[in-house]
């Protein structure tokens, strides 16, 4: 297949018959004359000087060769989107780097070859190596230390006129991965260098692209940062215009949303990311990995200097959030791996300690919207399948594609007559928000939405004794009948003023507290303090996560998405298709539903060795792929692993068996009834009934 390999070197190898080249430039012309035979126009060339957002939505465009008007704007302008972005008064978090690919004379054994070499990536020396006519051509990823950023063109622009000019190449920087290169197919060393190309790619902090709509301004789309951009041309055009054709996107890409980035995305922090990501390009990516160059941001939470020395912490949109605390005697630090590793004992710590005691939890990274105004009542009946919270009430709701997908899953609290405060994950908040606010403006009402994410900090408290600890601290009645679940209230907590709403991701009894970020500190203390007597400690999102999973609480991102619809997902509770309002994506899930499903989500439980599910893995039958898991953890109740999957309906009853495949090894799994552990609310209820705990 590759005859000119250095066999010794070589302990395994993936090939993949569908990887190829193709030349760029034949490529864009392809694509253009395509979008030509359809009705596009071109104009080239045609720079834009100028873009100005109009009160309708439109934009006026500027260019040498006249001015036009556009329904909509996609600033896919490679290296110089930035200046794009500035012209719209905005800071897109892209910087230019240097990449290198070096070209050989003709060399012997490649002229001699009967079939053309596949293209070949050496992981281990970090370069990709192709036949380029009857040479060889290869470009490396440097370490982030040697790599080389184009950073004047951050602080000073692109210069003006830089077209298809290259940099300067530099040997030496890549000199390691020409060895390399050369160990592992030897015949590079007999030949001549012809030409080393050396131009620029623009990274954004993670490497992955941006694409879609932009918050903050109406009508403006990026289809930005692409490292790898010709590969992904096609594709990306494709997704693109089928978004704006039909109001959604064709398929769940969350991770190109541009709205993952926000203010606290620096230059400085784009900068040390784009070096990280460039020198990380081959390295392996572990489950649960966490990437330290430019943290922490400015964003940190108010209990970040407490908290630092204490835990493992997890990034999660600027923010630094506690994964697991570190326990005396016992192993910390961040150790990436496929398995189980020091976290693994201490989460379970955390974990009884959430089920036996009471735990706090730091929830500051969570989006905040307040939403106020004459129509506010009526925008969220129209966005949310969910009925509208009763006021001092909070519920679960998810706002639903036109298709009647999930787009996002939101905490709705209503505060005051006509006031709400909406809440969603961290990684979600500008998404979230660009949704409601663009419905906002669409359907001509008349709210004020402000995002108050960066000025409230968030504390959760867990545990059977959560309410002993909380009142020790308030003069409010926390009382069962008092402060009922889901119920939300303004209150003084240690004389802190605090928004209350009885809620917990744990499922246990608990409440979070929302307050002024520069209280978050003083806010924990006195809770710390209080709990002394009842045993209250810290825990993390892994714990978190395990407490969510027994509860079968779905995650947004994970056990539904873009690709999933609500009734599938299992969420059948907090879709009321028969309230008045036409929400949206109502219709198409009447039709879905008629249609009936085609596949569920289930929770099963498995026996493995050290290792836990964490999301697509494949679920087996009779030797066929079915499903796919979404998310799963170690259940320190059952001592099992726990995971979710999306498996056919006629594979989703109770007992069925299937196999979860983990690090290639197939794991016999059996599909519970869920909840495994029920909810504090529910064992509450079926007390008072006089029924039984299932645990
Ligand atoms: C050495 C090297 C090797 C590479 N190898 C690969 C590879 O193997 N595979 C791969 O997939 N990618 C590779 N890339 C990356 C790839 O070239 C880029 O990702 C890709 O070209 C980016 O495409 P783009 O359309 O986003 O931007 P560009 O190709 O830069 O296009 C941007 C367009 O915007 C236009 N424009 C700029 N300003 C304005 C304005 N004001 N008004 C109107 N138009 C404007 C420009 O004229 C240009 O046509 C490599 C890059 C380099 C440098």
């Amino acid at each position: 297949m590759f005859p000119l390999l250095n066999m010794n070197k070589i302990l395994a190898g993936l090939y993949n018959p569908g990887d190829g080249h193709i030349d760029p430039y034949s490529l864009t012309m392809a694509l253009a004359a395509g979008a030509r035979k359809y009705g596009a126009l071109l104009k080239y060339p045609a720079p834009v000087t100028s873009l100005k957002p109009r009160s309708d939505g439109t934009w006026d465009v500027e260019t040498p060769q006249g001015s036009m008007r556009a329904n909509r704007i996609v600033n896919a302008a490679g290296f110089w989107a930035r200046e794009i972005g500035k012209m719209v008064g905005l800071e897109h978090p892209l910087i230019p780097v240097q990449h290198q690919y070096v070209v050989t004379s003709t060399i012997p054994e490649v002229k001699a070859l009967k079939r053309e070499l596949p293209v070949l990536r050496d992981l281990e020396g970090s370069y990709y190596l192709r036949q380029e006519r009857d040479g060889l051509l290869f470009g490396p990823y440097e370490s982030q230390e040697k790599m080389q950023l184009q950073d004047s063109w951050v602080t000073s622009g692109v210069p003006p006129g830089f077209g298809k000019e290259l940099f300067e190449s530099d040997l030496d920087r890549i000199m390691e991965h020409v060895e390399a290169a050369m160990e592992m197919v030897p015949v590079l060393k007999k030949a001549d260098i012809i030409n080393i190309v050396n131009g620029p790619i623009t990274y954004s902090p993670d490497i992955l692209p941006m694409v879609g709509p932009h918050q903050g301004l109406r009508n403006y789309w990026v289809a930005i940062g692409f490292g790898y951009g010709i590969i992904h041309a096609g594709g990306i055009g494709k997704y693109l215009s089928d978004w704006i054709l039909h109001g959604e996107p064709p398929f769940d890409l969350i991770e190109l949303d541009p709205n993952r980035y926000g203010k606290w995305t620096t230059t400085q922090y784009t900068e040390a990311k784009a070096r990280e990501s460039y020198g990380f390009n081959n390295i392996v990516g572990y489950p649960k990995e966490e990437r330290f160059a430019g943290r922490p941001t400015q964003r940190v939470s108010g209990l970040y200097k407490t908290l630092e020395s204490k835990c493992s912490m997890g990034f999660h949109a600027g923010w630094e959030q506690p994964h697991w605390f570190y326990r005396p005697g016992q192993d910390t630090g961040y150790r990436p791996s496929f398995r189980r590793t020091n976290w693994f004992e201490p989460v379970g710590s955390e974990y009884k300690q959430v089920m036996q005691r009471v735990g706090v939890i730091d929830l500051s990274p969570f989006g905040k919207f307040n939403i106020k105004g004459q129509d506010s009542t009526r925008l969220l009946d129209h966005l949310f399948a969910n009925v509208i919270p009763k006021v001092g009430f909070t519920n679960i709701s998810h706002m639903l594609t036109p298709k009647g997908r999930v787009y996002a899953e939101l905490t709705v609290s209503h505060q005051s007559p006509g006031e709400f405060l909406l809440i969603t994950g961290s990684g979600s908040e500008l998404h979230d928000l660009r949704w409601i606010e663009e419905e906002a403006v669409k359907g001509g009402y008349d709210v004020e939405i402000k995002n108050i994410t960066d000025e409230l900090g968030v504390l959760g408290v867990a545990g059977p004794h959560a309410r002993k600890v909380l009142q020790k601290l308030t003069s409010e009645d926390l009382s069962d009948d008092v402060f009922k679940f889901l119920q939300t209230k303004s209150l003084k907590v240690s004389n802190i003023p605090v928004t209350a709403i009885r809620i917990s991701y744990t499922g246990e009894l608990g409440w979070e507290l929302y307050h002024r970020r520069e209280d978050s500190a003083a806010l924990y203390n006195a809770i710390m303090d209080a709990g002394q007597e009842e045993g209250i400690d810290n825990f993390g999102t892994y714990a978190m996560n395990a407490l969510r999973l027994e509860k079968a609480f779905r995650a947004w991102g994970s056990e539904m998405n873009c690709d999933t619809n609500p009734l599938e997902a299992g969420l059948e509770y907090f879709v009321k298709l028969n309230k008045p309002a036409d929400f949206i994506g109502k219709q198409a899930l009447k039709q879905i539903k008629a249609e009936g499903l085609k596949r569920r989500l289930v929770c099963l439980t498995l026996a493995t060795d050290d290792v836990d599910p964490e999301g697509n893995e494949s679920i087996w039958h009779k030797g066929k792929v079915v499903g796919n898991t979404t998310s799963g953890s170690y259940s320190y109740s059952i001592q099992k692993s726990l995971a979710f999957a999306y498996v056919p309906v006629e594979l989703s009853k109770v007992g069925q068996q299937v196999e979860v495949e983990l690090l290639g090894k197939h794991y016999p799994a059996i599909i519970i009834q869920e909840p495994l552990v029920l909810t504090e609310p529910t064992r509450n209820r079926l007390q008072k009934k006089g029924g039984k705990d299932k645990i």
